[in-house]
């Protein structure tokens, strides 16, 4: 069991914080919010939010903070969120972490901690460009590490895989350097708080869950 459960999940895109966070969501019973995949279902099914966030989305850009935030105040108002959260891909920038904690404020939670998952460029780069996902499920496949048993088929759910628009080299190349140089920041902005535990993200899913486990007891 953990202690730590409502929880952010910091990592440069490819890291693998959102694989890990769907394991550990589903076996601890925690609301898994990822910001990212709330943007594209906006955006699949043509929202005034998914309008304004399209052009941010498929370019690699990020999306407004005041929007994200908003969007995130709502979705923590759920029920699910009662036994604890993990918010994958959210802050992404310092003026966001600063929204956030004004928002848990309002609604008297807290933060318990936040896990940043540490990898180098080259192996980001690697896995973003191999990266396939569920249309259905959203589930996270790679062709070089975590193959689905049949080939561009989600295991869990039988549908066709794709490759997101925002996973091809160029993109992923903007995407890094966005975050190297909006998000990088809050990992000294964490530190400082006391709040930030490293895991190191080039390893397999099975050494890193149970590095996580223990971060989180
Ligand atoms: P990854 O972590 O692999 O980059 P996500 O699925 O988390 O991908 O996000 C995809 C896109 O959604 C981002 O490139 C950005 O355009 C938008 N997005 C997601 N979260 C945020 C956020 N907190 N702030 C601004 N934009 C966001
Ligand atoms: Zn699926």
């Amino acid at each position: 069991m953990i202690s730590k459960r409502n929880l952010v999940f910091l990592g440069a895109p490819g890291a693998g914080k959102g694989t890990l966070a769907q394991i550990l969501c589903q076996e601890m019973k925690l609301a898994h919010i990822s910001t990212g995949d709330i943007l594209r279902a906006e955006i699949k099914n043509g929202t005034e939010l998914g309008k304004k966030a399209q052009s941010y989305v498929t370019s690699g850009g990020l999306v407004p903070d005041d929007l994200v935030a908003d969007m995130v105040a709502k979705r923590l108002l759920e029920k699910d969120c009662q036994n604890g959260f993990v918010l994958d891909g959210f802050p992404r920038t310092v003026n966001q972490a600063d929204l956030l904690e004004k928002a848990l404020a309002k609604i008297g939670k807290k933060l318990d901690g936040v896990v940043y998952f540490e990898a180098t460029e080259e192996i980001l780069i690697k896995r973003l460009t191999a990266r396939l996902m569920c249309r259905k499920c959203n589930s996270i496949y790679n062709t070089l590490f975590t193959p689905p048993k049949n080939k561009g088929v989600c295991d869990k759910c039988g549908t066709e895989l794709f490759q997101r628009p925002d996973d091809s080299l160029e993109t992923a190349k903007d995407r890094l350097k966005i975050y190297n140089e909006q998000t990088a920041p809050l990992v000294p902005y964490y530190k400082a708080k006391k709040m930030l535990s490293t895991i190191q993200a080039e390893q397999p899913k099975d050494k890193s869950y149970p590095e996580l486990i223990k971060v989180l007891s």
